[in-house]
C-alpha cells in the first residue's frame, strides 16, 4: 500500500472486505458514462487502498503449443479454420520451456505462464504439462498456465504439480460471445473456471475488447467476472489485435478511451484482483499504457511475443517503467542493461537507415543533416 493512500477520503472507496458480487447491468454501465476524470479518480483512489499503485506485476507468456486449434474463436490465429499464415508448433519440449523460463526471471518475471493451443489438454499431454510445472516452480516461478478446458480431475493434477493460477478467459459477454465463438458454449467456460476454483487454483480470467461489441456487452463480461462467486485473482483485459486472416481482421477500431474505461470499472468492481494490460499493448504508446497504470492496471506480460501476436520489447517496458516510478527496486537493478539494450536498437535502426559510416567496411554513407 502506498503512504498516500492514508490522503484519500475513506468515502472515496468501498469497504474493501465486503467486495461486491452483486452488480447489476445499470449500475455498471453508469460507470462507463461516468465523466472521464470521475472514473479515473475513483479507479485509482481504490487502487490505491488496496495495492502499491508504482508497482506492477510481470509476467512472461510463453507458447508451448502453437497453431492448428480446432476451435472457431474469431480473433485468434492459432484457430485451423483461419489461413493466417501462422507456423504450427507441437507441444515444446519439457528442456526448452525451462530454459525460456530462466530467461524469463533473468529479465524480472516473476511469473511464467504457458499457454497451448488445445481445445482441452489430452490425457497423454497431462505428464508433459505437469513437468513443466513442477520445472519451472523450482526456478522460483510462479506458474501459470492456459491450455483450454479442464476437466476436474485435470485440474486437480496441475494443482498437486504445484500449478499456482489457470488462465481460461470469458473473452465476451454472453449475449455477444455467439457471435465470436460457436465451438463451446458460455458455460463451459464457467465450468472450467469452477474446476480451476474448486482444486484449489488461483483463477486468471477477463476478456478481449474491441471486437465489435457494444458498451453493454463490456459492462456484461466485468459483472460476470465481479459477480463471480470469489473474484479472479487475475484478470486479463485484452485489446484486440486484428490478424490478417482472421474475422476480425477488419473490425472497426474501439476508442482508447473506451478501453482505459473498462481497466477503470474492473479496477472498481474487482478492487483486490491483478487487473493485467494484456494483447494490444504493441499499438499503445506510453502515454495511453500509462493511463492504464492509472486506471488501475498493475500486470502486464514481458516479451516481444504474446503467444502469437508481438508485444513490446522487454527494454521499452523497463524504460517506460523508469519513466513512471514503477517498480523502481527491480528497474534499478536491470536498468544499466536496458539502457545499452535500447541504445543498441537506436544504433541498430540508424545503421539501417543509412545514416552512419559503416567503418568495417569503410563504405561511407551519406550522413542527413
Ligand atoms: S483462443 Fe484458444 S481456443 Fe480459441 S482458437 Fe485460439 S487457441 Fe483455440
Amino acid at each position: 500500500m502506498s503512504s498516500n493512500s492514508s490522503s484519500l477520503s475513506a468515502s472515496s472507496a468501498p469497504n474493501q472486505a465486503n467486495i461486491r458480487h452483486d452488480w447489476t447491468i445499470a449500475e455498471v454501465n453508469a460507470l462507463f458514462e461516468q465523466p472521464f476524470n470521475d472514473l479515473m479518480f475513483q479507479a485509482q483512489s481504490i487502487h490505491r487502498q488496496n495495492f502499491d499503485p508504482n508497482q506492477v506485476q510481470v509476467s512472461t507468456l510463453l507458447s508451448i503449443k502453437t497453431g492448428a486449434c480446432p476451435e472457431d474463436c474469431k480473433y485468434c490465429p492459432q484457430s485451423a479454420r483461419y489461413d493466417t499464415g501462422l507456423e504450427k508448433e507441437r507441444l515444446m519440449e519439457v528442456e526448452k520451456v525451462i530454459q525460456r523460463a530462466k530467461e524469463a526471471k533473468q529479465a524480472g518475471s516473476t511469473r511464467f505462464c504457458m499457454g497451448a493451443a488445445w481445445r482441452n489438454p489430452r490425457d497423454r499431454d497431462m505428464p508433459y504439462v505437469t513437468e513443466m510445472v513442477k520445472e519451472v516452480k523450482k526456478l522460483g516461478l510462479e506458474t501459470c498456465m492456459t491450455l483450454g478446458m479442464l476437466s476436474r480431475d485435470q485440474a486437480v493434477a496441475l494443482k498437486q504439480a504445484g500449478l499456482d493460477y489457470y488462465n481460461h478467459n470469458l473473452d465476451t459477454s454472453p449475449e455477444f460471445y455467439g457471435d465470436i465463438i460457436t465451438t463451446r458454449t458460455y458455460q463451459d467456460r464457467l465450468d472450467t473456471l469452477d474446476n480451476v476454483r474448486n482444486s484449489g487454483m488461483n483463477v486468471c480470467s477477463g476478456g478481449i475488447v474491441g471486437m465489435g461489441e457494444t458498451t453493454s456487452d463490456r459492462s456484461s463480461l466485468l459483472m460476470q467476472l465481479a459477480n463471480l462467486e470469489h473474484q479472479p485473482e487475475s484478470v486479463p483485459i485484452n485489446m484486440l489485435v486484428k490478424v490478417k486472416g482472421t474475422p476480425m481482421e477488419n473490425v472497426d477500431d474501439l476508442d482508447y478511451f473506451e478501453f482505459i474505461r473498462t481497466i477503470a470499472i474492473a479496477r472498481i468492481m474487482m478492487p483486490k484482483s491483478y487487473v493485467r494490460l494484456s494483447a494490444g499493448r504493441e499499438a499503445m504508446n506510453e502515454q495511453m499504457q500509462a493511463m492504464c497504470f492509472l486506471a488501475g492496471a498493475n500486470s502486464i506480460f514481458y516479451g516481444c511475443k504474446l503467444l502469437t501476436t508481438s508485444n513490446p520489447e522487454t527494454h521499452e517496458d523497463v524504460m517506460l517503467f523508469k519513466k513512471l516510478g514503477i517498480n523502481s527496486a527491480q528497474t534499478k537493478a536491470y536498468s544499466d542493461e536496458a539502457h545499452e539494450a535500447a541504445l543498441l536498437e537506436e544504433i541498430d535502426d540508424k545503421a539501417n537507415e543509412n545514416l552512419f559510416y559503416d567503418a568495417a567496411t569503410k563504405q561511407a554513407e551519406p550522413v542527413s543533416s
